[in-house]
């Protein structure tokens, strides 16, 4: 389907699931993104809660509101996000990755990686939104050439978001201690991450393992860096990459956003 504006592609840090439900400068710059942005057709999330031993994309017609996490007030248990799913598109993808067997899955739903940027960012929930699964059983190589795949969807007017974490260290993190001082490994893993962002130098990045002590103190676990690796393999050549959303949180939470386009 043809669609006048090739759509950008863009990673979220997330952090704090209690973001879903806060006005704070992160939850205002989604909402100001959403604003901003071309309306999509549809958006296609690939999160850090939908880590599992398979490829698969959501592909129920009206997807549940998973609230995969505990601990946190009952107002955060009560967030719905009743946007409706589509299953064309989920065929789409699958028919893309042709080479991977992607099952089309009709028990997820839309989890909290999701969910909590789409919130401020279509707060009406009138944009049809699908899911793709994170392989665990993959390396991060795997990830990089199966996404490449789906490069065609931005310009059937299709938002392919990242949801993770570039930094994300939940043994060093302050819960309820915002402002805490980032950790000096953090912040260099973070400055070099965004050089070679900006310089389009992407293989390092998908190569992170190698990277040494900061790359294994801040993404000591793959599921929240690896939506990174989705949305980078939308790069066009020569297309501009910008970091909308900044910050840390608790300290060894990076809350960065990068734009594809
Ligand atoms: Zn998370």
């Amino acid at each position: 389907m043809p669609h006048a504006t090739r759509m950008p592609a863009i990673f979220f840090g997330h952090g704090n699931p209690m973001n879903a439900v806060q006005d704070n400068a992160y939850t205002r710059r989604w909402a100001a993104l959403g604003a901003a942005l071309p309306q999509p057709r549809a958006v296609l999330c690939i999160s850090a809660h939908w880590y599992v031993p398979a490829a698969a994309v959501t592909a129920n017609a009206q997807p549940r509101t998973i609230h995969d996490f505990g601990g946190f007030p009952r107002e955060l248990h009560e967030v719905q996000y009743p946007s409706p799913g589509a299953p064309d598109l989920a065929a789409r993808v699958a028919q893309l990755l042709a080479s991977v067997p992607v099952g089309l899955d009709q028990g997820w739903g839309l989890d909290h990686g999701t969910w909590s940027i789409l919130v401020h960012m279509y707060p009406n929930a009138n944009i049809p939104v699908i899911q793709l699964s994170i392989d665990e059983t993959k390396e991060a190589s795997w990830h990089y050439e199966v996404a490449r795949q789906l490069a065609p969807l931005r310009d059937e007017g299709v938002l392919i978001i990242g949801s993770g974490n570039l930094v994300h260290n939940l043994h060093t993190y302050s819960w309820g201690r915002h402002e805490a001082e980032p950790y000096d490994w953090a912040v260099r893993f973070e400055t070099m991450a965004r050089e070679l962002l900006l310089a389009g130098n992407f293989a390092p990045l998908v190569a992170y393992e190698t990277l040494g002590r900061d790359a294994t103190l801040s993404a000591p676990t793959p599921e929240h860096y690896l939506p990174l690796i989705y949305v980078l393999a939308q790069h066009h050549k020569h297309e501009p990459v910008s970091f909308p959303v900044e910050g840390f949180d608790g300290g060894s939470i990076s809350m960065l956003a990068v734009q594809l386009g």
